[in-house]
C-alpha cells in the first residue's frame, strides 16, 4: 500500500502575479497549493519530525550500525501514529515519550522499502527506535583495508541522496522534509569519524565522536564516513579531509577553494554553512560528488595533478545554496537542485578561468544533453524538466536532462533579463526561499511576476512552457561561442583525412579541448589511428580520470586492445558510475559482453552498492 505524502507549501510567495490584479491567488502557473512526494511512504505532512539525535556504533565485523535514533516530533494533526521511510532496517524496540510501544512495518513497495509505523498520542513529544542496519543497507560502503589508499584500516562512508538515508536511519525521508540532527558515533580507535555537521579535524583517543547540525537539512543530505583520515586546511573556513597518502596531493588540487567560495558569496549571497570542507574519499565512491552541507564527498578522480578537473568542486560548492539552502520539494523537481546549480557552477568557473573557457563547458554540456535526449526519446516523458517519476526509482531523475536543460533555460533567462537583473532576482530567491523547499510551480511564478513585462516575455520570447513541460531541446536554446573548439575540430578534420597531427597545435588544450577532441571521432577508430594517437599523446598512460575514461571507450569501439591492461586497472578501481557506465556500456555493445561480465564478477567488490545494482542491470537486464 502506497501512501501519498502532502506537504504545505506557503501560499505567500504565489500571490505577487504583477498582471492579474483580479484575484491575488490567481497565478500564471496554477494555483495548487500542495506537493506530492510520491517517494516517501512516511507521514511528515502530519508528523513533523523536528530533529533527531542518532546514537551510532560503527561495527565493521559484522559491517552494521548500530544503536538508537531519538525524534522529536510535533503531532500537528492529532495522527494516531509517526511514520518513517525504512528501508531494511531491524527495528529492536520503539518507545514513545518514553514508554514501549506497538511498532509494525508494512509490506515493502518496489524502490521505496517499508513504512514504519509507530504508534503515539497527540501531545507526543519523542520516539525513540532502536534499530541495527540490514545486511543490504544501500547507503552503505564497507570497504575492507584492501580497497583504500592507505590499506592498514576498514573504510565506511554513506551516499544518502537520493531515497538511501531510509536504508541508515529510520526517518522520513524526502526532499521537502527538513529537519536538524546531531549524533554521537562510536568507532574502533584511530578511525576519524566526519559528517555533514560539525566535524572534528582529528582523531580522539576514545573513538567516540559528536555531531551537531544546527541548519535543517533533508534525510538525503545525512551523511557518515569514518575511517584513517586526516585534515589539512587551506584558510579559516576551508579545508580537506583526506586519506594519510592522499592528502597533500588533494590539498593542492583544492588550493583554489577558497577563490571559489569567494566569488560564489558575491555572487549569490553569503555561505550560510560555516565550514566549507571537502572529503576526498576512496576511489570507489560512485559519483563525483555529493554536496553534503559542510563537507562535500568527493571522488579522488578529480586529482588530475594539474588543477583542471577542480571544476566539480565549484558544483558542489554551488549546491550549499541551490539543493542545500533552497531545495527541490520532491524528485521531480530535481532540476531546481542539479539545473540551478550547473548554472551557478557556470558562474563560478567564468569568474575563475574566463569566458572561453566556460563556453567550453557549455558546448560540452550542450553534447551531452543532446545524447541524453537521443538516448531516452526525444519525445519522452523523462526529456521534461518538471518530471513525473510516480512509481519509478527516483534515481531515473539523474539524466542529464535537468544539468544541462535545467541550467540552459537559467542562461537563456540570464540572456533575456540582463545579467545584472538576473543575478539580482537569483540572489533574493535564496535569501527568500533559505533552508525551504520550491516547487517548480513556485519558481515559474516568481518568475512571472518578477522578471515578465507586459508581453508576457516568459510565453512569447523564452516559451517557458516548452522548456518545463515539453521533451527535447527547444530549438531557441542559447548557443556558446565556439571559437576553441572550431580550432579542435580542424585539428581532428586533418588527423582523419592525413593520419597525422601537428603537436604544437594542441600545445595549449586543456582537459576539455581533449575532451572534445575525442568524444567528436567517428567511431570506431582504425587500430592504426589509435596506435598513432597513443604513441603521439600518451592517452592510454593518462593520469587524468576524464581523459583515460574516454581513451578507453574509443579504444574498446576500436578494438585496441594494447589499452585494455590500463583499462582493466581503471575499471579494478574506480567506482565512478560516470566513467564505469560507458565502458561497460561500450564493452556490451561492441560484442565484448563476455569480458565486461569478467571484469564486472572481478571487480564488483571495489564498487559502491547503488554502482554494482545498476551495472549487473546493465550487464544482464536484471
Ligand atoms: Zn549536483
Amino acid at each position: 500500500m502506497k501512501k501519498r505524502f502532502l506537504l504545505p507549501v506557503a501560499l505567500g510567495v504565489l500571490g505577487a502575479c504583477n498582471n492579474t490584479a483580479s484575484d491575488s491567488k490567481q497565478t500564471a502557473f496554477g494555483t495548487d497549493t500542495t506537493v506530492r512526494d510520491t517517494h516517501t511512504l512516511s507521514n511528515a505532512d502530519s508528523v513533523v519530525p523536528k530533529h533527531v539525535s542518532l546514537d551510532l556504533a560503527v561495527d565493521f565485523g559484522t559491517r552494521q550500525l548500530s544503536g538508537t535514533a531519538t525524534w522529536q516530533i510535533q503531532n500537528r494533526l492529532g495522527a494516531k501514529e509517526f511514520v518513517t521511510d525504512d528501508a531494511g532496517l531491524q527495528i529492536e524496540q520503539v518507545w514513545a515519550d518514553g514508554t514501549p510501544v506497538n511498532f509494525y512495518t508494512s509490506p515493502p513497495v518496489q524502490y521505496l522499502g517499508t513504512a514504519l509505523h509507530i504508534p503515539i498520542g497527540s501531545n507526543t513529544q519523542t520516539v525513540r527506535i532502536r534499530y541495527k542496519t540490514g545486511a543490504e543497507a544501500s547507503a552503505l560502503q564497507w570497504l575492507a583495508p584492501a580497497q583504500t589508499s592507505y590499506k592498514t584500516d576498514s573504510f565506511l562512508y554513506t551516499q544518502s541522496e537520493a531515497i538511501h538515508a531510509r536504508s541508515w536511519v529510520p526517518a522520513p525521508d524526502g526532499p521537502g522534509i527538513r529537519f536538524t540532527y546531531d549524533a554521537r558515533i562510536r568507532v574502533p580507535k584511530g578511525l576519524l569519524v566526519l559528517m555533514s555537521a560539525t566535524n572534528p579535524q582529528a582523531p580522539n583517543d576514545s573513538g567516540i565522536y559528536t555531531f551537531r547540525m544546527e541548519e535543517p537539512v533533508p534525510a538525503y543530505l545525512m551523511a557518515l564516513a569514518v575511517g584513517k583520515l586526516e585534515f589539512q586546511k587551506i584558510d579559516d573556513r576551508t579545508g580537506v579531509y583526506a586519506e594519510p597518502g592522499v592528502l597533500s596531493r588533494a590539498t593542492w588540487e583544492l588550493n583554489e577553494m577558497p577563490k571559489m567560495v569567494q566569488i560564489a558569496e558575491g555572487l549569490y549571497g553569503p555561505y550560510r554553512w560555516g565550514r566549507y570542507d571537502v572529503l576526498i574519499l576512496p576511489p570507489g565512491f560512485p559519483i563525483g560528488g555529493m554536496e553534503n552541507p559542510r563537507l562535500t564527498f568527493a571522488t579522488p578522480t578529480i586529482l588530475a595533478g594539474d588543477r583542471s578537473l577542480a571544476n566539480l568542486i565549484a558544483h558542489e560548492l554551488a549546491h550549499n545554496w541551490s539543493g542545500n539552502l533552497v531545495t527541490s520539494a520532491t524528485w521531480n523537481d530535481i532540476w531546481m537542485n542539479e539545473g540551478f546549480t550547473v548554472y551557478f557552477e557556470r558562474r563560478i568557473t567564468e569568474a575563475m578561468l574566463g569566458k572561453s573557457y566556460v563556453d567550453m563547458l557549455w558546448a560540452l554540456g550542450y553534447q551531452d544533453l543532446e545524447k541524453a535526449v537521443v538516448e531516452l526519446g526525444p519525445q519522452s516523458r523523462a526529456t521534461w524538466l518538471k518530471n513525473d517519476l510516480t512509481g519509478q526509482d527516483p534515481e531515473e531523475c539523474l539524466t542529464d536532462v535537468p544539468y544541462e536543460k535545467g541550467s540552459l533555460l537559467l542562461w537563456m533567462l540570464e540572456r533575456q533579463a540582463g545579467r545584472e537583473k538576473w543575478d539580482a532576482f537569483l540572489k533574493a530567491y535564496f535569501n527568500r526561499h533559505a533552508f525551504g523547499s520550491i516547487t517548480t510551480e513556485q519558481f515559474l511564478n516568481e518568475l512571472h511576476a518578477q522578471l515578465s513585462d507586459t508581453d508576457s516575455t516568459l510565453e512569447k520570447k523564452i516559451r517557458i512552457r516548452e522548456w518545463v513541460y515539453g521533451p527535447g531541446i527547444p530549438d531557441n536554446a542559447p548557443q556558446a561561442d565556439s571559437a576553441r573548439f572550431t580550432q579542435v575540430n580542424a585539428i581532428r578534420n586533418a588527423f582523419l583525412s592525413s593520419g597525422t597531427i601537428d603537436k604544437a597545435a594542441t600545445q595549449a588544450w586543456t582537459t576539455h579541448e581533449w575532451l572534445h577532441f575525442l568524444r567528436n571521432m567517428p567511431r570506431p577508430l582504425t587500430v592504426p589511428q589509435m596506435r598513432y594517437l597513443d604513441g603521439q599523446f600518451g592517452f592510454t598512460k593518462s593520469k587524468n580520470s576524464e581523459i583515460a575514461d574516454l581513451w578507453f571507450e574509443t579504444a574498446i569501439h576500436a578494438k585496441y586492445i594494447t589499452a585494455y591492461p590500463e583499462m582493466e586497472d581503471f575499471l579494478s578501481k574506480v567506482g565512478r558510475q560516470k566513467f564505469l557506465t560507458p565502458l561497460y556500456t561500450a564493452l556490451k555493445e561492441s560484442d565484448q559482453v563476455a569480458l565486461a561480465q569478467r571484469y564486472f564478477e572481478t571487480y564488483h567488490n571495489a564498487y559502491h552498492p547503488i554502482a554494482q545494482a545498476r551495472l549487473r542491470k546493465l550487464l544482464t537486464g536484471s
